[in-house]
């Protein structure tokens, strides 16, 4: 054991505030890629959540609780919500709560806003291979936003573990471990294994001890949003940590401009539950349209929701689309979220696919350097996006995670042939022409967005506010939409093929006689 000592009571509360009770710490593993984040995780749920009650996690929901037998208090903190089960020693185990995933991407997000998910880490670095840049990240990360954390040296069983080069190497970074000059608390194990794992997890009570986290049952609710999907059958699932306060069935909740009501309330083994205190994950089913992961909600009686949903919808789709004017919600594009291993091959990237004229407008979504992580694929998830990948790794959280949502992944390492499968994905979801017009005459071009035209229609039908493509020659040279139809001189909702019409369009590109404008059934 490499724990320190010391003298710590877990329901000690500040002075002055007798509300105050304790709660589980939330802990997020973090650390470089393939350094074994998942593989622990994985190994810590498998051993630690009761076998009857794993049977109930049916799907992830972004975090959950296990019970370690507690090492050194009397065992009188958290009252469990299994079986109060005693170890044999005789001490009642202590929840912890993990957050899922390894937690780089969620806290890279949410440290601007200086507030974090998790009030623990555990850094991993491997024994075979030591600190690298995402350690060093991490390492940043974790002073700038004061979290106090362990150091899980991952690994061991391998023939290169060398656990004197890793503390090196950490202290150069600035880790000062125990008996190292500091009092970071670090565990060397092997989550194969899983020598070492339970170590580490008395470790993390220990810190938890001395940190003393507690909520305060009679404010507010609030906490953070974990996940958030549309499912087929139930509706907007959206998964929650709660921080302060108690969360109850029926209260109304907030997050941003995005209102609901808790109409159902889950705890983290899909169970129906009516209230739920802090650290424990929920699932909420009741909110009116999908909030952002690694938002703070607010839930209660008194909370004011604003918006409506379909306001909320609006606001939302104004801030992530593309701001052109022709992507409206009636003619969806295809989203993407863009990822590359530096900012010059995502600058390069971004701007092939910002050239590209397909019929569905491409919207990006999001763009960053790196491989992908698993809040990536929850952002495809809950855009209905796809990522693009040029010449990153998918690490394996992420790999389920897109596998379960079948979440499309182009991958490549040369530039053309993710563009290449872009196109075709963009021409497969191309729906038929409905009409096609010649332009036969220009009458006002003083302003990109009110031309005046007139054509005839040569194909089809036109019809009035339908968004076409511009055809000059053989190619797609632009896109506009429809704002105004007449048929001799008078207001009209279509116009038939043979016949000669007038409109007002807005296209960024300026319409010329000659070309050709073809709209679509959608
Ligand atoms: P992540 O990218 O940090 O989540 O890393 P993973 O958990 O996916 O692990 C990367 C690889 O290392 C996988 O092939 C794991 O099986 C392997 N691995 C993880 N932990 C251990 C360990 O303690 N011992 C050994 N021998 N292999 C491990």
């Amino acid at each position: 054991m490499y724990f320190r000592v010391f003298c710590g009571n877990y329901m000690t509360t500040p002075k002055g505030n007798t509300s105050l009770l304790p709660r589980p710490p939330i802990v997020v593993v973090m650390g470089h890629v393939d350094h074994g984040k998942t593989t622990l995780i994985d190994y810590i749920r498998k051993t630690n959540v009761a076998a009857k009650e794993a049977g109930g996690i049916t799907q992830s929901i972004g975090a959950y609780e296990i019970e370690h037998p507690s090492t050194t208090s009397t065992g009188s903190g958290q009252a469990s919500s299994f079986d109060k089960a005693q170890d044999k020693s005789g001490q009642a185990p202590k929840k912890i709560t993990f957050i899922d995933t390894p937690g780089h991407e969620a806290f890279t997000k949410m440290r601007s806003r200086g507030a974090t998910t998790a009030d623990l880490a555990i850094l991993v670095v491997a024994a075979d291979e030591g600190v690298k840049p995402q350690t060093a990240e991490a390492i940043k990360i974790l002073a700038e936003t004061k979290t106090p954390y362990v150091v899980a040296i991952t690994k061991i069983d391998r023939p290169g573990a060398d656990l004197d080069k890793i503390k090196n190497d950490l202290t150069t970074h600035g880790v000062l471990l125990e008996g190292y000059g500091g009092n970071i608390s670090y565990q060397p194990l092997s989550a194969k294994s899983g020598e070492g794992v339970n170590d580490l997890l008395d470790l993390l009570l220990l810190t938890a001890e001395l940190e003393n986290f507690t909520y305060d049952p009679k404010i507010q609710t609030s906490g953070y949003v974990l996940e958030a999907k549309r499912d087929k059958n139930r509706g907007l699932e959206v998964s929650v940590i709660v921080k302060n306060g108690i969360l109850k069935r029926g209260q109304k909740i907030k997050v941003g401009s995005i209102g609901g009501k808790v109409k159902i309330l889950e705890n983290f083994l899909g169970k129906t539950v009516n209230e739920l205190t802090p650290s424990s994950p929920a699932m909420i089913i009741g909110f009116d349209d999908l909030p952002a992961i690694g938002e703070e909600f607010a839930a209660g009686d008194d909370v004011e929701v604003q918006a409506s949903g379909n306001q909320a919808s609006a606001a939302r789709s104004t801030n992530l689309s593309n701001h052109s004017p022709f992507v409206t919600e009636e003619e969806k594009g295809i989203t993407l979220i863009l990822k590359a291993e530096n900012s010059g091959s995502l600058e390069a990237l971004t701007a092939t696919i910002q050239a590209l004229t397909t019929h569905k407008p491409l919207v990006v979504k999001s763009s960053s350097v790196g491989e992908i992580y698993d809040g990536d694929v929850q952002l495809a998830v809950s855009t209905g996006s796809i990522i693009v990948a040029f010449h990153v790794k998918v690490n394996s959280a992420a790999k389920r995670l897109a596998e379960t949502h079948k979440v499309k992944i182009l991958e490549s390492d040369i530039i053309y042939k993710l563009i290449e499968a872009l196109q075709k994905m963009a021409e497969d979801t191309t729906p038929p022409p409905e009409g096609e017009l010649e332009v036969l005459a220009i009458f006002n071009q003083m302003e990109p967005e009110k031309q005046v035209i007139g054509g005839k229609v040569i194909e089809g039908i036109f019809k009035n506010k339908r968004a076409f493509e511009i055809v000059r020659g053989e190619t797609v040279i632009g896109k506009g939409r429809i704002t105004n139809l007449q048929q001799n001189k008078a207001d009209a909702d279509q116009v038939p093929a043979g016949k000669e019409c007038g409109m007002m369009v807005n296209s960024e590109t300026m319409v010329k006689t000659g070309d050709h404008l073809v709209v679509r059934t959608a």
